[in-house]
């Protein structure tokens, strides 16, 4: 069956590809082309000269267009209205939750978290990195350990999904012990938010981090979301004017907030799975010799981690740009470098963790774009042409 939806798709031709420009953009997890509805919202927005904070009649407008945003975000996410923060984006949510909840608690934390996580813990604080197995998953044990080892109260930072390997963490089980030894949750909800159903209320999760542009919103703005019906005592990082209830200053970026809530509420109502088109693209990467990360366990069903051992993945993602083709590798640095992945080196890869490739299907993508792909990798996997030494991981 999947061979005929491979053949199906080579032979789908016709089709336009989701940029509509040539280029194949199969990087969602580094952010999402922006959804019609969350354009539509951000332009009417943007037309909007009132400041929310402004008490007269152009004021309340944007006043009303912000809380209409951010009551339709608390509805789909399933929080208290005044317990949705919106921040500039998911570093910001995250750096807010960390530092504006976690005063005086130690902090515990996975090795495959994203870098918002990894360096956001107060200058002071103490910090236990949680251990991942081969799959990517933290481990229960050791987690238990962490939380029993010290009386001062915890603070637990684990993301739902990798943005790398979209590795789901059994969050029930990280949910069950963080009560049991009354550790505060905080869940970096970044590349989950819009592609999987959540209820803050109903999962025991303190508290979460949302981006815009990583739904098809655009970018600029984000969201921290906190359990519980009264609104949450959090320490701003910036006090500025006392927006948002005092615990996050600066006006906020209306435009942005607007194209957030319509992107959240078009990727869940019309949600798309992936998972075949996923699933091709890896049955013709095995078979070209490529290793597959978290196979083995729930994943989102856009994303695939593929590594080609031998074949250094800064060359592979310039083989396939080179045809039109936008992927990432690792984690890409601020200086558009590639370092070698610490989450795929937290899960034991070795130097494979320097040769894997990143495939992250938008929601617009097409067969086109995925017959293109599986065209471009197999020539690059057979090519025995020299794609460069061996990275080794350090
Ligand atoms: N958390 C995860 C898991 C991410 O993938 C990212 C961005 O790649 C972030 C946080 C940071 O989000 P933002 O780019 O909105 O600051």
């Amino acid at each position: 069956m999947a061979g005929d939806l491979i053949r199906g798709i080579m032979t789908s031709r016709t089709e336009r590809n989701s940029s509509g420009s040539g280029v194949v953009y199969l990087d969602a997890n580094a952010t999402e082309p922006l959804r019609p509805q969350a354009r539509e919202a951000l332009l009417e927005a943007a037309d909007l000269t009132g400041n929310p904070s402004s008490v007269h009649r152009a004021g309340r407008k944007a006043r009303a267009l912000l809380e209409q945003a951010r009551n339709t975000v608390a509805r789909y996410l399933d929080v208290a209205p005044l317990n949705c923060i919106f921040t500039s984006g998911g570093t910001e949510a995250n750096v807010l939750a960390m530092r504006g909840l976690g005063q005086g608690r130690r902090f515990l934390i996975g090795r495959t978290e994203h870098d918002a996580v990894r360096k956001g813990a107060p200058e002071d604080a103490q910090v236990v990195w949680l251990d991942v197995d081969a799959n990517g998953q933290v481990q229960l044990d050791k987690l238990e350990q962490a939380l029993a080892q010290d009386e001062t109260p915890a603070f637990v930072c684990l993301m739902l999904a990798n943005n790398e390997t979209g590795v789901l963490h059994p969050i029930d089980d990280v949910v069950l012990l963080c009560r049991k030894y009354g550790a505060h949750l905080h869940v970096d909800a970044v590349q989950t938010a819009g592609r999987l159903p959540l209820s803050v209320e109903q999962s025991g999760i303190d508290s979460l981090a949302c981006s815009g542009h990583k739904m098809g919103g655009p970018k600029g703005a984000g969201a921290l979301l906190l359990r519980g019906p009264a609104p949450a005592r959090v320490l701003p990082i910036f006090e500025g004017g006392g927006q948002e209830q005092g615990r996050r200053g600066g006006t906020p970026p209306l435009p942005a907030i607007a194209g957030l809530a319509a992107a959240l509420g078009a990727a869940l109502e019309q949600p798309r799975d992936l998972a075949p088109l996923r699933n091709s693209i890896e049955q013709v990467a095995v078979a070209a010799g490529a290793k597959v990360f978290g196979a083995d366990v729930p994943r989102l069903n856009n994303t695939t981690s593929l590594a080609l051992p031998g074949k250094r993945a800064q060359a592979q993602l310039m083989r396939l740009d080179l045809d039109g083709i936008c992927v990432s590798a690792g984690s890409a640095c601020s200086s558009g470098k590639v370092a070698f992945s610490h989450v795929l080196k937290a899960m034991g890869a070795g130097d494979l963790a320097g040769q894997a490739l990143r495939v992250s299907l938008p929601w617009n993508v097409t067969e086109q774009d995925v017959a293109r792909f599986i065209e471009s990798y197999t020539r690059m996997a057979q090519s025995p042409a020299a794609i460069g030494l061996v990275d080794s991981v350090v």
